[in-house]
Formats: C-alpha cells, structure tokens, sequence
C-alpha cells in the first residue's frame, strides 16, 4: 500500500462576502473554513461528515481547485494547488455530465486534457474504466437515457479514467434511492480494493462513511473546523455486512 502523503492542507481559511443593509451595499464577512490543517496518507479512502452548512463542500472545492482558500494552501503530492488540475478527478452528487456528449465521450473528456495519449489510447481507458462500472452496453447513450445510478457510475469512470493522484466526491450517493446508492457503495469498494486510490468524499451518512472510509473526519460549523479524525479499523474488503456488525 502507498503511504506517502498525498494531500496536506496547511491552515486553510475561507470566507465569502456577505451583503447587507440598505441597497445590500455593506459588505461583510463570513469565515467558513477557519484554519483547517490535514494530512492524508496514499492509498486511503477518507470520509467528511459534519452538519450541513459546517464548511463540507467548500474544503472539497478548495481541494479540486474550484474555490481559491482566502488564505492557507492546499498540496497534492508535495505541489501547491492552483485551479483544476487532472491530478484531482472530481465526482459531484449531481453528476455533472455533458448532456450532449455519448457515455464514452464524457468518459473521454477528462483525458483529453492529458497531452501525452494517443487517441486509441483514449479510448481504451475510457472503455476499461466504462467496464469497471458496468456500462459497456451503454457507451454510446447520451445522459438523458441513462437512470440517475448510471449516470453516477458515469460520473465514476469519468473520475478515474485519468488516474488522478486523488479521487475528490461530493456527496457522491446523495441524489440517489437506498436501494442504488446500497448498489454503487459495494462497487466502489469493490474499486477500490482494486485500485487502492487516495480518496476523500463528503458524506452526511455516519454508516456510509463507516461502511467505506478508513478515516473519518469530524467537522465542526461556525467556526468551520476539523474536531477529530476517527481511525476506522475495521479490516477490508468490507461489505455491506460492515454495517451491521456489533
Ligand atoms: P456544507 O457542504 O457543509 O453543507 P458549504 O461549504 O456548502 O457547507 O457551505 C458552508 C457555508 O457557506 C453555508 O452557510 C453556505 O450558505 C455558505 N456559502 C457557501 N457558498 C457560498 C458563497 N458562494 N457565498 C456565500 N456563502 C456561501
């Protein structure tokens, strides 16, 4: 297993501006993030929980490169995070898919950003990855003729065809019915018993994050900061019956 440390986050603040008074002219603001300091090993699937509103989702868009920290950084393999980058795949809980692009081109997308593949090389990945979720069927569907689970599963392979460093989810399963969220769960331990990558995603799901993550990381709200780091140490492959075990 790899045990380098794959992402570090060093004092991370973050706060919007917040509007108010007459004509919304005063400008205020909110500190949601407030010093957050981490440290993830390689090879780990990790797992943040906290209210809603605690901060969750801006630490994640930190980490993608979506949102600039107003202060603090974030590295990914020793390199200081600036914007998006193919080595952080990014999942989100609505799919964000092209809608006017096939399976195998949402899946090729990503690895198009990658200069040094040929594009029978793309798509051999695509199609290994399209696999892995068990859409080969469906490679050249558009979004709109795919459930809401295969468009996740999309979403999935999307992720992992470029081989990031770390694997980024938002609430990964929220939009989906228990039935299929149960169904892609076992999959991407599945997944990851396979291909051991450095994953961090949001969950408010205490049994999900129990079920999947080998750590799980407390957040606090106001201010938004990390309470305690838990060491799951429940031995894989787990399965669903991880769940239920005294
Ligand atoms: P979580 O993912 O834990 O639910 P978020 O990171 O989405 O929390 O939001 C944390 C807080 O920051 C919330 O109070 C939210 O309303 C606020 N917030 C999020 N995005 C913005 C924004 N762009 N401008 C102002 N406030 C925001």
């Amino acid at each position: 297993m790899v045990t380098d440390t794959i992402l570090r986050l060093e004092g991370l603040v973050k706060h919007y501006p917040i509007r108010k008074g007459l004509f919304n002219k005063q400008v205020a603001t909110k500190r949601v993030v407030d010093g957050v300091d981490l440290e993830i090993p390689g090879g780990q699937t990790v797992a943040l929980v906290g209210e809603s509103g605690c901060g969750k989702s801006t630490l994640l868009n930190i980490i993608a490169g979506l949102l600039e920290p107003s202060s603090g950084k974030v590295l990914v393999d020793g390199v200081e995070v600036k914007g998006t980058g193919v080595d952080r795949g990014v999942v989100f809980q609505q799919y964000a898919l092209f809608p006017w692009l096939t399976v195998k081109k949402n899946v090729e997308f990503g690895l198009k950003l990658k200069k040094d593949i040929t594009p029978q090389q793309r798509e051999e990945t695509a199609m290994k990855y399209i696999k892995m979720v068990g859409l080969e069927k469906f490679v050249d569907s558009y979004p709109k003729e795919l459930s809401g689970g295969m468009k996740q599963r999309v979403a999935i392979a999307r992720a992992y065809a470029v081989n990031p460093s770390l694997l980024l989810m938002d609430e990964p399963f929220g939009a989906l019915d228990a039935q299929t969220r149960t169904q892609l769960q076992t999959e991407l331990l599945r997944t990851w018993e396979e291909e051991k990558k450095t994953c961090f995603f949001i969950t408010h799901d205490v049994e999900e994050a129990i079920l999947l993550a080998s750590k799980v990381i407390i957040m606090s709200a106001r201010p938004g900061r990390i309470r305690e780091v838990l060491d799951i140490d429940i031995p894989y492959p787990r399965t669903q019956e991880t769940k239920i075990l005294p």
